[in-house]
């Protein structure tokens, strides 16, 4: 069974359809790039996984089960969907530390000092211990997305879905932060990822899917992608050579 299945998935705002008839399978294990141009849905489909927008009509099923009812528990659904952002999202008034542990405290319940435990743990993945009293402001853009990273980690997701998660890095922090989720890959965690950089996607993805104003134009391997017939996909690559 596919870890997330999205059948037919439609998103209108205000009249104008963002998404249309989407279909999707993620299985576990899966590393799935998600490129396209500004604009053709990208964000709002990854947002549609953990409810952060409300898909208009069609069916996601999480392990099975349909995540767009009505009675479903939509802060366990997040435990299970970890996101990131492009912009980090860290809260700037707590330490890198307190924002790993907010979310073990205030969504899995966790005690202080076991939250202080496996954040340390995550933290420690990504060599980020010895800034654990710092604040965001004190700490790189690289290293703020690392903090990030290790807070959705820190749930145990059974997915990690990344928006952009170098485009506000310079290219350095940018390849620093690839080759992190590049191990992660190495670690076999489910990951669906938005991405502009061709080289990231070429080492962290399985199969690159391709949206174009709201429909997957291509869901196939990067190489295949690259030579492709379709013009606006062609069109894509030409842009990213430049
Ligand atoms: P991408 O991530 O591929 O750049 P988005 O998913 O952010 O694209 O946006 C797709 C389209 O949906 C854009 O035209 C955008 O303006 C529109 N859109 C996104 N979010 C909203 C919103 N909350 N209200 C109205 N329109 C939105
Ligand atoms: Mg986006």
């Amino acid at each position: 069974m596919a870890l997330i299945q999205v059948r037919n998935l439609v998103k209108e705002f205000e009249g104008q359809t963002v998404l249309s008839d989407i279909h999707l399978d993620l299985q576990e294990g899966d590393v799935r790039v998600l490129m396209g141009a500004s604009g053709s849905g990208k964000s709002t489909l990854l947002r549609c996984l953990n409810r952060l927008v409300e898909p208009t009509s069609g069916s996601i099923l999480f392990r099975g089960k349909e995540i767009l009812g009505p009675d479903v528990d939509v802060r366990e659904l997040r435990k299970q969907i970890g996101f990131v952002f492009q912009q980090f999202a860290l809260y700037s008034h707590l330490t890198v530390l307190d924002n790993v542990t907010l979310g073990l405290q205030k969504l899995q319940g966790m005690n202080k000092a076991m939250a202080k435990e496996r954040a340390l743990l995550e933290l420690s993945h990504f060599d980020m211990i010895a800034h654990q009293d710092k604040y965001p402001s004190q700490i790189s853009g690289g290293q703020k997305q690392r903090v990030a990273i290790a807070r959705a980690l820190a749930m145990d997701p059974a997915v990690l879905v990344l928006d952009e998660p170098t485009s506000a890095l310079d290219p350095v922090m940018s390849r620093d932060v690839a080759d992190l989720v590049n191990r992660l890959h190495g670690e076999e965690i489910t990951m669906i990822c938005v991405t502009h950089d061709l080289h990231f996607a070429r080492n962290i993805a399985d199969t690159v899917m391709f949206l174009d104003r709201g429909v997957i134009r291509a869901d196939d391997c990067i190489d295949v992608l690259s030579q492709h017939s379709d013009p606006i996909i062609q069109a894509f690559f030409q842009n990213e050579k430049k």
